[in-house]
């Protein structure tokens, strides 16, 4: 039984494609071309939107660079915060037509972007209203002599470039625009071609909260067309990239030739390990949601299950009887736990990695094999017998599929720590003990940029977030972001 859809969205979606939002306007994309947007959960198109490229790029970076020597820079720090905070009033006031459209672009349940997506991405625009009012310098005493005055101010990088995913479109959106327009800077955003829908809406609530025209540009488009525009630009001196590790290379390489800043959230293969010790009522749902949460299109996933031996068969059977009985299915309806992949290339990509887990010989207790259309499903899976060589325990898969290991150090824990770290990336990490000092002996031992004790999953805009190792550099959220959106002047006043 999906539910009804709310007019705003019925509204939203009528009509021809939609527009790209440039210096203040909706406006067809200079070529004219479109493309369409696919609904997972039927396969079939729900609407096409203009397709951006290098040509749109330069009149977004124009409306941008106007603004940054015109009424943005007149904008007082608290006009910008209440801008900000404005803007969250209305993504609330449209909370559901912006959760359903989510869903219907994504695929995940509707009952989870509206208590995770959309409110998340509402906080994070409130949160970074409180820092417009709250950058500072500093005064520096030097061995210049008490006749200098030597102070720093913190300035907007100028025009700035952002590139996000699939997987979290309006959240991810927010976590990019939030720092970057509370620290003054002109923005130029480009969701993923799988996911333009609730990008486009939030440009129309930005527009009616009053932002000058030009300050935030949304685009929807292709990464090697769009995407590398936006990397290549001589005038963008800033590109803040989420995405896969494979594009973030890239990314750097486009940027060098005009050495824009970059800061890139890349993928993870993140560990997290059970030890017998664990309060098993909450470490069982949260290795479940660690890794089925948004069917396992997530970053942070815990996708790499270390369980102790003691309690491995235990666990691994109240985890397979749980996920097999998860109800999976269209987003719409209210009762689905887990939704469709995002399109069927990422369909195909996770139904490759199932193959080959079975070839390299470990065993799916509950899952295994993608559902037949339409939609593109594929079930919660458990692979067991997996060793740490297979494909399954290395690549990311990025879908809702864990590989699950057993190890058997009791007193010493470093066997699994370097397990766990035996890994190119390092975005995050999960932790489940009741004994406090093993917990923080494991947390500070594990190389991520966020390890999770007895939760998984925790998110907040005042908390920083980001990589070691291949999984990114740069931190978003928190007071931490605002070194992304800022640099430092040092002036210098022989007195
Ligand atoms: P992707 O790297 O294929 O695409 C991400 C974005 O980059 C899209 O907007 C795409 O159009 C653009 N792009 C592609 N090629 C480009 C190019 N040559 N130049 C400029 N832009 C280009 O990733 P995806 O498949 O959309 O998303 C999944 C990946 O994102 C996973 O690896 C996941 O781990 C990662 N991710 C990371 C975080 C994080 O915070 N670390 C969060 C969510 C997702």
């Amino acid at each position: 039984a999906n539910i009804s859809l709310d007019p705003r969205v019925e509204a939203f979606l009528a009509g021809g494609p939609k527009k790209l939002f440039i210096g203040g306007e909706f406006v067809a994309s200079a070529s004219g071309k479109t493309f369409e947007t696919i609904d997972p959960a039927t396969g079939k198109a729900i609407t096409s939107v203009y397709e951006a490229d290098a040509e749109d790029v330069e009149l977004a970076v124009q409306a941008a660079e106007k603004t940054l020597a015109g009424a943005w820079a007149k904008v007082t720090p608290s006009e910008r915060g209440r801008l900000l905070w404005k803007l969250a009033d209305l993504m609330e006031e449209h909370a559901e037509a912006l959760a359903q459209l989510e869903t219907i672009d994504n695929g995940k349940p509707v009952t989870h972007a509206r208590v995770a997506d959309i409110p998340l991405a509402i906080d994070h625009f409130r949160y970074y209203a409180g820092w417009s009012t709250k950058l500072a310098g500093e005064v520096i005493n030097n061995s210049a002599g008490p006749n200098m005055l030597t102070y720093t101010r913190r300035e907007p990088v100028g025009v700035v470039g952002q590139i996000i995913p699939w997987n979290f479109p309006l959240l991810l959106a927010a976590w990019k625009l939030g720092a970057a327009l509370a620290t003054g800077n002109a923005v130029i955003l480009k969701s993923a071609e799988q996911t333009p829908l609730t990008a486009i809406y939030l440009a129309e609530l930005i527009q009616q909260a009053g932002f000058p025209e030009g300050v935030v540009n949304i685009i929807t488009g292709f990464g090697p067309t769009a995407g590398a525009a936006i990397t290549n630009h001589p005038r963008i001196r800033k590109v803040a990239f989420t995405g896969s590790t494979e594009v973030g290379k890239l990314i750097m390489q486009q940027a060098a030739g005009n050495l824009k800043r970059v800061s890139l959230e890349l993928g993870g293969k993140s560990p997290n390990i059970i030890f017998p010790d664990a309060d098993f009522s909450k470490a069982i749902p949260g290795a479940l949601m660690g890794i089925f949460f948004n069917q396992g299109q997530v970053c942070c996933a815990g996708s790499r299950l270390f369980v102790h031996k003691k309690v491995y068969d235990n666990v691994l059977a109240d985890m397979t009887s749980f996920a097999s009985k998860m109800k999976q299915g269209n987003g719409l309806d209210e009762s689905t736990e887990i939704g469709p992949l995002v399109s069927s290339e990422q369909f195909a990509r996770v139904s490759g990695y199932l193959q080959k887990g079975h070839e390299e010989g470990a065993t799916s207790l509950t899952g295994g094999a993608p559902l037949d259309g339409p939609g593109y499903f594929v079930p919660p899976t458990i692979f067991a017998d997996v060793n740490e060589r297979m494909t399954i325990a290395r690549e990311e898969i990025f879908g809702p599929v864990v590989a699950a290991m057993p190890f058997d150090d009791e007193a010493q824990i470093a066997d699994v720590i370097r397990r766990a770290n035996d890994t190119e990336y390092g975005l995050a990490a999960g932790v489940w003990t009741t004994d406090l000092r093993k917990a923080h002996k494991v947390a500070h031992a594990l190389e991520a940029g966020t390890v999770w004790v007895n939760c998984y999953n925790a998110l907040d805009a005042a908390v920083p977030f980001g990589g070691y190792k291949q999984s990114g550099y740069g931190r978003e959220m928190g007071s931490y972001a605002l070194d992304l959106y800022t640099q430092v002047k040092a002036v210098w006043v022989n007195l």
